[in-house]
């Protein structure tokens, strides 16, 4: 339980550190603890710690825990297949993978009725690597010309996991590429409320926040290490 709560403690020192350093107010930067794979009793420890919002990338696993922690906000961060879109539509206050208009209109017509709007981010493909999950960048405008009519959905950011790599020049860049699409779409399409920027894990939440980042989404150094079955999923 101590050792939750003092990671986090140690998270939130790394978030204040980056705010100071990049000049910005430390209640921008929101965490996200990614709880995939960890039992309920570790997220209890987290909420105990103060922590409210967790990040599931499997619906399998991620029903019991919802069941169990109703009070917690859940984001959705895991590669969205069709035929899971009701289920997640249901469960989730946050989805951080929208990566086409046709899972957007899913979730749209499938968030049940008497929900508030289903908070969504568009996660781009910003490494432009091919194969890896998340937009093209050339097709954000079709999308988000789709998603902001959908009464249902309430178009919040943009997300990425750009290739993992050392080099702190090298992730601030693909950091900052996504903040300039960020601000780019919202003067484009006047989106109001289209603030968030899902960037930064672990081993770069520094240079995401310094690029301006807003939630960042953080397991290990929460939660230790996952074991190696995760690949299985
Ligand atoms: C697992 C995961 C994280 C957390 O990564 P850590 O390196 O453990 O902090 C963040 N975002 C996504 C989308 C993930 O799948």
């Amino acid at each position: 339980m101590h050792t939750i709560a003092n990671k986090i403690d140690q998270v939130r020192t790394r978030i204040a550190a980056a705010c100071e350093k990049a000049s910005r107010d430390p209640d921008t930067v929101r965490l996200l603890a990614v709880s995939k794979t960890k039992p309920v009793s570790m997220i209890e420890a987290a909420i105990s710690a103060g922590q409210n919002d967790f990040g599931e990338n499997y619906l399998q696993e991620s029903r019991a825990k919802i069941r169990a922690l109703p009070d917690a906000t859940w984001h959705y961060i895991g590669a969205i297949q069709s035929n899971k879109t009701r289920e997640i539509a249901s469960l989730f206050h946050w989805v951080h993978t929208v990566a086409s208009g046709k899972v957007a209109r899913r979730l749209n017509h499938q968030r049940p009725p008497g929900m508030p709007p289903l908070n969504i981010l568009l996660q781009v493909n910003i490494s432009g690597e091919s194969g890896k999950a998340g937009a093209d960048e050339k097709d954000l405008p079709e999308i988000i010309t789709a998603v902001r009519t959908m009464e249902n959905l309430n178009l919040r950011g943009l997300m990425a996991i750009p290739r993992a790599t050392p080099d702190e020049g090298a992730q601030r860049r693909a950091f900052a590429r996504l903040a300039g699409l960020l601000h780019s779409m919202r003067t484009r399409f006047d989106l109001t409320g289209f603030t968030e920027l899902s960037m930064g894990m672990s081993n770069d939440l520094e240079a995401a926040i310094m690029e301006g980042a807003t939630w960042v989404r953080i397991g290990t150094a929460i939660f230790g290490t996952r074991d190696q079955k995760e690949k299985h999923h």
